[in-house]
């Protein structure tokens, strides 16, 4: 283990104690008690505070878990909606950074209350405390922001407008992603609790460059002229569907919105957009800068809500023409269904399980390397990450050694707000609760744990890492979407595709050979909507992304995405055939 990861990790030990010991303590309104215990703890460690989650943090975990497991059940959702929250906060983050944070539902270009006065709680899953309230959307919220889309993809103001125009207004809105780039990464590290050097360096970074490529796209959109004969003249035009709802996940939440607003708007659609109800806070303050750069009111709606409220409205609506999902499986078949009610046009993004095959002839210090990446970055919550590795059997145990010393010394845990942390905590207790019930289930299956499997407090896991997994085993069919691993071994290149395919899932595969024929022939046969030679979890905004099978139907990302957001319209002129 890694000095700083060892350090942590007794941090956490000794926090986890704490909170133990305290939480009665805590239920009888004593929680300043164990504070100041924490604090002194803290003051006689020789910690640096830049490898390490301040004690108090932990200390209010306990005292919040509650709240956080009624969020979960959709009670305080309900206590909530009693409060009269304000439209805008002022927020400081915990590292230093303020900024004015919207609360209100975007509507119209305006942030507003819910008809109902319902409300979420945003809580950040670094300390299980409450980062503030947002009002969230139900059904007549949905119907409002609905109507709001529909007149602005009737207006003049937006569907007269020249596509260079829509252009520029998406070029504007990346510079002012990029000019508060600070706060946006640091809302989404607070909100979700992905690192903040992940945050700017790869959902911004990504975000701005997905927004400026689609921008380039506006003015570009162009159909065909098809030669039927000198009697008549057919073009196909391709126009913009209507009002398009938008689902997006927890895991990127900024960017999983730049990546469908860029190609629904350089296409000339409306939105309604709903966040996660686990991370709303950068979607929202979007919203702002959505009105900053002048898009006009209502080509892009942003609501905050739960699934089962405000995201079956948006599925089911009448007047939705299109719905593009990303997250589970199970969410993407309920969307299926509403969504047949008017037969929306659909795009669909869901989960994986991705395997990653390494022959014997392959760079094993390089798998090693990618492998790593392939699994944990993001705490593992990425649909494409590779988490089931195959291996071939003259060189499994090598790999399998060096896999499990590389991950222990390079996966530092801790404060996401931290520099040199490359793991935070996952998303919230249910899925921190939901993952460490595979490792159970792991083990009773018979698999070998190698690595991990453990918690160093909060809601942080360690890499885990699973041997001799066998294909029927639970964890090695489900998406466990966490920083947990499934490794066997495989004989001939056959059985490797046979058994990578073995799975209701096909977003991501990776193929590590220096042996080229073999990397193109294995990367054919693959039923996936990636492969990666000699990578993992490459993605590029110019590039296709998207799954077969169960993971899902139609891409994101390039010029593949525009086809999503345009109907093709036939024109026949006649020209000259009398009757
Ligand atoms: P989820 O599918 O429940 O939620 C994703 C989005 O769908 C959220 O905005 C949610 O509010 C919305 N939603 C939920 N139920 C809905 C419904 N009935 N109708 C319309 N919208 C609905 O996913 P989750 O609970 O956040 O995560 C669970 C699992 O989903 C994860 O463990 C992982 O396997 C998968 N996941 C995949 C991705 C991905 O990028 N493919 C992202 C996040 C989660």
């Amino acid at each position: 283990m890694s000095p700083p990861c060892c350090v942590t990790m007794q941090l956490f030990y000794m926090a986890a104690i704490i909170n133990n010991i305290s939480r009665p303590l805590c239920r009888a309104a004593f929680f300043p008690l164990s504070f100041l215990t924490c604090r002194a703890l803290s003051r006689q460690s020789s910690i640096p505070s830049s490898c390490s989650i301040p004690l108090s943090l932990f200390c209010a975990r306990k005292y919040t878990s509650e709240s956080t497991l009624y969020r979960y059940k959709g009670k305080l959702h309900e206590e909530m909606a009693a409060k009269d929250l304000p439209l805008f906060t002022e927020l400081t983050a915990p590292n230093g950074i303020k900024w004015t944070q919207p609360l209100g539902l975007f509507i119209n270009n305006e942030f507003v209350k819910s008809k109902a006065g319902g409300t979420l709680s945003s809580v950040s899953p670094i300390d299980d405390k409450e980062i503030t309230s947002v009002y969230a959307a139900e059904s007549a919220d949905v119907d409002e922001a609905v109507k709001a889309a529909r007149a602005a993809f009737q207006s003049s103001e937006w569907a007269d407008i020249t596509t260079a125009e829509r252009g520029a207004l998406l070029y504007k809105l990346a510079d002012l992603l990029e000019k508060n780039l600070e706060v946006l990464a640091t809302l989404d590290t607070w909100d979700m609790g992905k690192p903040l050097s992940a945050t700017k360096n790869e959902d911004l970074s990504e975000s701005i460059s997905t927004l400026r490529y689609y921008a380039g796209w506006a003015d570009k959109i162009s159909g065909k002229t098809i030669d039927v004969g000198p009697s008549k003249l057919v073009y196909v035009l391709h126009q913009p569907i209507g009002v398009c709802g938008q689902i997006v996940p927890w895991n990127y939440p900024l960017m999983m919105a730049a990546w469908k607003l860029g190609p629904a708007l350089a296409t000339g659609n409306t939105v309604v957009l709903k966040s996660a109800e686990q991370s709303p806070l950068s979607v929202l303050f979007l919203g702002t800068l959505i009105k900053e750069a002048g898009f006009p009111p209502g080509v892009v709606n942003i609501l905050s809500g739960y699934g089962k409220t405000a995201g079956a409205a948006i599925a089911a609506h009448e007047d939705i023409d299109k719905i593009a999902f990303t997250g589970s499986t199970l969410t993407g078949r309920a969307i299926m269904k509403a969504a047949s009610s008017n037969l929306k046009n659909i795009t669909i993004e869901t989960g994986g399980k991705s395997p990653l095959l390494i022959f014997e002839d392959a760079d094993i210090e390089q798998a090693v390397k990618w492998a790593h990446i392939g699994i944990m970055s993001n705490a593992g919550q990425v649909c494409c990450a590779t988490s089931r590795i195959l291996v071939q059997e003259s060189v499994y145990e090598e790999f399998v050694q060096k896999f499990v010393e590389y991950t222990k010394t390079t996966s530092v845990i801790g404060d996401p707000f931290s520099e040199n942390v490359s793991h935070g905590p996952q998303v919230s207790r249910q899925q921190y609760e939901r993952i460490m019930a595979y490792v159970e289930k792991g083990k009773a299956e018979g698999a070998n744990l190698v690595l991990g499997g453990t918690t160093p407090g909060g809601n942080f896991i360690q890499p885990t890492v699973f041997k001799d997994v066998k294909d029927e085993f639970t964890i090695c069919k489900e998406e466990i979407f966490g920083p947990f691993v499934c490794i066997d071994k495989f004989t001939t290149q056959a059985e490797a595709i046979k058994r990578a395919n073995n799975s209701s899932y096909g977003l991501g595969a990776a193929v590590f050979t220096k042996d080229n024929t073999r990397a193109h022939v294995v990367a054919n046969k693959i039923e996936a909507g990636m492969v990666w030679i000699n990578s993992s979890n490459d993605s590029h905004f110019a590039v296709p992304f998207g799954g077969v099978k169960q993971s899902g139907i139609g891409r994101e990302c390039g010029e593949y995405a525009l086809a999503n957001y345009t109907n093709a319209k036939a024109v026949h002129v006649n020209l000259g055939t009398v009757l």
